[in-house]
């Protein structure tokens, strides 16, 4: 189990972040605030895919004007995220946003910051501030600080831009102190999954607020995956991080998803859903398991509301293994496959039969677990393999043809 760092919490409306609160999944709508139809559409879509929290662009006057009619119209809580304009932040306080993010590299004018930690005060809403590699702005009089810090950091493969990320949240604190606010969310992300590391692991020994982490302009999800998920993953394995974001230039629904599964793996929150296994086939494959995975996999998540464990393999010969634990098991075999419930077996089917069979027994059994009558997780008894050549079909058309001198056999089993 992952000992987590001990944060400060701070409440976004319903949801807490930092303590012993679990570690909230966050996203972004994609499309303008102002269209409240569409980001109404878009924050609940995230909400139901178990977005704990999400943000929402407002960069004009517009978009704080629809916030009111937006947060009538949905139950997760929002956070406007501020660039450039204070004024933004004021009105989306004023519209009753449950936490504001603001970014020291572009404002940074101490009055402005003040009028929007008074503002954020008063109505009890925490602030993020985010110290962004790319929009951080080195400043001529932070030099000696900068040269202090460059020296700490000295070994550091980030040194220099560590420093100056330190150096701006430092400097940008300092004015929330002075206003003895603290409930303040931080996150220091950059493009470079390595100085993603370095940087929050340097900010968790300085400060004890509550972390956001991400990775800022991941790209697409084919590749931001790994980028997003290497650093917050070693993060968060570390025990850092109260909150994350991924993000892809892509449908944010794959972001709620994609942090929600590494909280899974990762044992910080409890899986909603099933959790599906699958093998990566090889040269021993003897049915479509690419497709049944994928089909296997969208129909679970219509259908399955408990964390069952479904295992799908492509044959016997790692599946007894890997299907260990498993509530529902298929070992696929000659265009066949035979499926297990907590190890006992309970279908041998066609191939094309195995989706709906999989599915029936998935459903039954969460049934069971639903009046009590199982329990998940629980192996009733040890799988016995199938045999290959008998009742799986595996190789017995291959074995009979051979002997019959090349002209293949239909398979025996029902
Ligand atoms: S379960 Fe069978 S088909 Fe799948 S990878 Fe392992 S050996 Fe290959």
């Amino acid at each position: 189990m992952i000992k987590r760092r001990k944060t400060r919490q701070v409440r976004v409306g319903n949801v807490l972040i930092g303590g012993d609160a679990p570690v909230a999944v966050q996203s972004m709508t994609s499309g303008y605030t102002h269209d409240i139809d569409g980001c109404v559409r878009e924050i609940n879509k995230l909400a139901a895919a178990g977005a704990d929290i999400v943000r929402v662009a407002v960069p004009e006057r517009k978009d704080t004007e629809a916030l009111k009619e937006i947060l009538k119209q949905v139950t997760v809580p929002i956070v406007a995220d501020v660039h450039f304009h204070f004024q933004r932040a004021l009105e989306a306080v004023e519209a009753g946003v449950q936490k504001i993010r603001l970014n020291p590299g572009n404002i940074n004018d101490r009055s402005q910051v003040e009028k929007v930690i008074d503002a954020c005060k008063e109505r009890g809403i925490p602030i993020r501030v985010g110290v962004n590699e790319g929009s951080i702005v080195e400043r001529k009089d932070k030099q000696r600080r900068l040269k202090e810090l460059g020296a700490v950091f000295s070994d550091n493969r980030h040194g220099h831009l560590l420093a100056i990320m330190i150096s701006k949240l430092e400097e940008y604190l300092d004015i929330f102190y002075e206003r003895n606010f603290y409930d303040i969310v931080i996150s220091a992300k950059s493009i470079d999954p390595l100085l993603v590391i370095d940087a929050y692991t340097e900010i968790s020994r300085r400060f004890d607020h509550p972390l956001h982490l991400g990775v800022t302009h991941a790209g697409p999800k084919e590749t931001g995956t790994i980028r997003s998920v290497v650093p917050l993953g070693t993060l968060l394995a570390n025990g850092i991080g109260d909150t994350i974001r991924i993000s892809y230039a892509n449908d944010p629904i794959y972001e709620v998803q994609d942090g929600l599964e590494l909280l899974y793996v990762l044992g910080l929150r409890d899986r909603r859903g099933a959790e599906l296994i699958a093998c990566p086939t090889c040269g021993r494959i003897q049915v479509d398991l690419f497709t049944l995975v994928q089909q296997v996999n969208t129909k679970l998540k219509e259908h399955i509301t408990l964390p069952i464990k479904v295992a799908v393999m492509g044959c016997v010969v790692n599946g007894p293994g890997e299907c260990e634990g498993a509530d529902v098991a298929i070992f696929a075999g000659d265009k066949r496959g035979i499926i297990y419930v907590q190890g006992q077996k309970v279908a041998n089917v066609p191939e094309e039969k195995i989706l709906d069979a999989l599915l029936e027994q998935c459903r039954l059994f969460q049934d069971k677990v639903n009046r009590g009558e199982a329990r998940l997780g629980e192996k009733l008894v040890d799988i016995i393999p199938p045999d290959p050549i008998g009742e799986l079909g595996s190789g017995y058309a291959k074995i009979a043809a051979e002997k019959a001198g090349g002209a293949s056999l239909p398979i025996l089993n029902s």
